[in-house]
């Protein structure tokens, strides 16, 4: 899921007839809330910058009036399992690095081959859990709410 930079106009600019510089949305990897960077002018006049068409910007789902721009409460789900899913990925990296690395010592003494049981044992369960999460997010993106 690709969460781009996005630029929006603002309301202050709106009801000053202003041309608005943008509203940037900003999604870190690891966040699931977007980081707001205020219009030039909101920013100078040290106010609140109020995006004008609040919505979800995955799914394009409309907000109230008084709520800004972000994830509605379905995508929010879908990006903590996706994040979820990635930091296991990462941790099964981890596991095979150290397993290729122990397979290389010689020679492998027994203390050396019980660990590398029980790091291969460690990865599977992390495997387990990466498949469990990936049907929680099939699940969760047709539900679609
Ligand atoms: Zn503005
Ligand atoms: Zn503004
Ligand atoms: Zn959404």
């Amino acid at each position: 899921m690709e969460l781009p930079e996005k630029i929006y106009a603002c309301i202050n600019c709106k009801n000053t007839k202003r041309k608005c510089e943008g509203v940037k949305v900003n999604f870190d990897d690891n966040e699931y809330e977007p980081k707001l960077t205020y219009c030039k002018m909101c920013l100078e006049k040290k106010v609140e910058c109020i995006i004008t068409t609040p919505h979800c910007v995955l799914c394009k789902k409309k907000f109230g009036k008084n709520e800004t721009i972000g994830l509605c409460l379905g995508c929010k789900m879908s990006r903590m399992l996706e994040i979820s899913i990635s930091r296991h990925e990462q941790t099964i990296l981890a596991f095979e690095n150290i397993i290729s690395r122990l397979e290389q010592t010689t020679p492998i003494s027994e203390s050396i081959h019980s660990a590398i049981l029980i790091l291969r044992d460690e990865k599977s369960v992390t495997e387990q859990v990466i498949r469990k999460l990936r049907q929680q997010l099939i699940n969760q993106l047709t539900r679609g709410d």
